[in-house]
């Protein structure tokens, strides 16, 4: 068995192939019915050119729009002008006539909107079968780079009992008995399964950071959750977040991995659907080649959080949420520095420490923090990271000003008495890349099933 991309791809025509896949078309000219077939494995359709010959045209003309079957034949060059190949065919079998009358996808060009509620069946599409094309693409390429760059992979856990960020946005885990609490009005947390209250993740990181302070290099890529109620094109409340964590690094080197890590990985993804990303540049986003092509040809930009505010100050531009120093800026002002002003991806360094973790180091101005945000066109905020606080001291006042448990880190904290080093790391959002990389407005329409407030079916 042959797959579609493969035949496509072929040097030469060959003898007696078969190849499996669900009809995408199939119309008739003159008593010779043309089949495309897709399986999956490419954006790309190959075609059967099916000439009463070999199958009788009563057999091939009860295919229907995602019939399955599977045909052996030759691969022959193809009089069409567009493709290499067609395939003459030797033999027909038919898995499955779909009913076409029934068939939600039957209709073209069904809004994502539409598809969302059918995420069972929209991978079947060319624009969703793309994306998860790419996006398996491009989690191996995040591996891969790690792997070459000395990193380990950490497995970090995805329940926990410590809420990182202190947000209190996070999904509870308990097994008590919900009606008993409510009809009893007793709650006891020493009685749940870990005797205390657990969470689902929202970050790897705290974890992470412990590896860092033995394996130097490590990076955990995995699930995490949070429960806030945001309906917008940019939140999940699960998603997939990569997250690298290295000793020994100051913020500047943090930068240049990041920067290094986007274009490596990117240019790896490319390289391996250009038939997608072709697709994606006509259908989904006009000139998104050219913007991607901008990212990785240009340096980052790297300027601090104050020089940005005064930009947007002197921009002249009417922002809807007002710009001052200490604001944690919006969505607005982050696209206007990355989209109009830089008209590429920038670094902010420095943020105000009020609207930083705990965990991020003080600069000596005592007001902001090591930290940086990578800001890119389309998405504004696609990475945080920071240079962390290595000190004892500085770390436990964090915690007192940010209104933490001291007794809640005692791991973490435990890491700056014991051989503590500078270290550094980031977060990068799967999805939030996937948006960006595929042009795709929606992250609900990049990973496979989403979950959101309201909404977790299928
Ligand atoms: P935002 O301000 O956009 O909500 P954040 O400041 O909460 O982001 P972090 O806590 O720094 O984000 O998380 C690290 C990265 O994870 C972000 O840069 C972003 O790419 C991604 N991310 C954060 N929240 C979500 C979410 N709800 N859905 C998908 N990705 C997210
Ligand atoms: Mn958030």
């Amino acid at each position: 068995m042959k797959s579609v991309k493969e035949l496509l791809s072929s040097e030469k025509p060959q003898q007696d192939i078969t190849v499996a896949g669900w009809v995408r078309t199939i119309r008739e000219l003159k008593n010779i019915y043309f089949v495309e077939l897709n399986d999956g494995s490419t954006v790309k359709n190959i075609q059967i050119v099916f000439d009463n010959d070999a199958i009788s045209n009563e057999e091939v003309s009860k295919l229907t729009t995602g019939s399955s079957i599977k045909v052996s034949g030759d691969l022959v060059e193809s009089p069409a002008p567009l493709q290499k190949f067609e395939i003459k065919p030797k033999k027909l079998q038919i898995y499955c006539i779909n009913d076409a009358e029934k068939y939600p996808l039957q209709k073209k060009n069904h809004s994502f909107e539409f598809l969302r509620t059918i995420a069972h069946l929209r991978p079947r599409t060319n624009t969703f079968g793309s994306v998860f094309r790419v996006r398996s693409t491009f989690a191996y390429a995040i591996h891969n780079f790690f792997f070459n760059e000395g990193f380990f992979y950490i497995h970090t856990p995805i329940i926990t009992t410590s809420d990182c960020e202190g947000a209190g946005q996070m999904f509870q885990v308990t097994t008590l008995n919900l009606e008993e609490i409510a009809r009893s009005g007793k709650l006891d947390y020493s009685e749940d399964f870990f005797n205390k209250k657990a969470f689902l993740t929202v970050s790897g990181q705290l974890e992470v950071e412990n590896f860092a302070q033995s394996l130097s290099r490590v990076y955990t890529f995995g699930p995490t959750f949070r429960a806030e109620n945001s309906n917008t094109t940019r939140h999940l409340s699960e998603f997939w977040m990569i997250e690298p964590e290295m000793a020994f690094f100051e913020l500047e080197d943090n930068m240049d991995l990041a920067e290094k890590f986007i274009k490596q990985t990117l240019t790896f993804t490319m390289n391996k659907h250009p038939d997608e990303f072709e697709f994606f540049d006509k259908w989904i986003e006009k000139g998104l080649l050219s913007r991607l092509d901008n990212v990785l040809n240009s340096p980052f930009e790297r300027i601090t959080y104050t020089e940005a505010i005064e930009i947007l100050n002197k921009s002249g531009k009417k922002f809807q949420y007002p710009v001052f120093w200490g604001i944690d800026m919006q969505s607005e002002h982050e696209r206007y520095l990355t989209e109009e002003y830089f008209k590429k991806p920038i670094f902010v360094t420095d943020y105000p420490k009020e609207i930083k973790a705990f965990y991020m180091k003080r600069n000596e101005d005592g007001k902001t923090v090591r930290a940086m945000d990578l800001l890119v066109p389309k998405i504004g905020e696609i990475i945080g990271g920071s240079q962390r606080e290595d000190n004892l001291e500085n770390l436990l006042t964090n915690i007192k000003e940010k209104n933490l448990n001291e007794e809640d880190y005692w791991w973490y904290i435990d890491l700056r008495k014991y051989g503590s080093v500078p270290h550094s790391g980031f977060g990068l959002g799967f999805e939030r890349a996937i948006q960006f990389i595929t042009g795709m407005t929606n992250i609900r329409d990049v990973i496979p099933f989403f979950r959101a407030p309201g909404w977790a079916e299928f």
